[in-house]
């Protein structure tokens, strides 16, 4: 099995975002998983954590501000940016592909890891949807755990290639901040 049947057997859903949110490139063999979290919290803090407007700020978000539909206020910078992750773990547990795995994500940006840069040539990027506030879900873990497993067994890669996105970009991110409960992830594993 290839590692998209591998994840849709463990019950991901395919829910790509238009070609515009993510590199034409295709990836490279990949080298590790980066776990970051996000929310829409600075923008929407009534509905931090809403899946569908969460799916609208990225397609907003890949756009300059004249092409946007419903992310038109300036806390986003007006210039077209570029940002998404291969998977997305919902507060639910539930899990979806946004990015095709054989394609780039925009989820590293400028990074380092043991030596490699630009990470998002050969990398997985999994957003978990919660913030600097509020404690990660459980069913996030178990959801989280099952996924780079899977990702971890496919490739011939251990626990070391998983790192988050504050140890490959230090001093300029701090995601999944810390909220994210390694300790809690690590014991998650093997009982998803
Ligand atoms: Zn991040």
């Amino acid at each position: 099995m290839t590692l998209l049947e591998k994840l849709i057997a463990a019950g991901v859903t395919e829910n790509y975002l238009p070609p515009h949110c993510y590199s034409q490139r295709d990836i490279e063999p990949f080298k590790l998983a980066v776990i970051h979290g996000m929310s829409i919290k600075n923008i929407y803090p009534d509905d931090p954590y809403d899946p569908d407007l969460i799916r609208q700020f990225w397609i907003d978000f890949n756009r300059p501000l004249s092409e946007r539909e419903v992310f038109t206020s300036l806390d986003i910078p007006p210039e077209r940016r570029y940002g998404s992750a291969h998977i997305m773990i919902q507060r639910d547990g539930s899990a979806e592909l946004n990015v095709p795995l054989d394609k780039q994500a925009w989820h590293a940006g400028k990074s380092e890891w043991h030596g490699m840069e630009n990470l998002n040539q050969c990398s997985l990027g999994i957003e978990c949807v919660g913030s600097s506030d509020d404690p990660y879900e459980y069913r996030q873990y178990v959801a989280l755990a099952k996924i780079t497993e899977i990702f971890m067994g496919h490739e011939g890669l251990d626990l070391s290639h998983i790192p988050g996105h504050f140890q490959v970009s230090p001093g300029r991110k701090i995601d999944p901040w810390d909220t994210f409960d390694w300790k809690l992830f690590y014991s998650t594993m093997g009982i998803g």
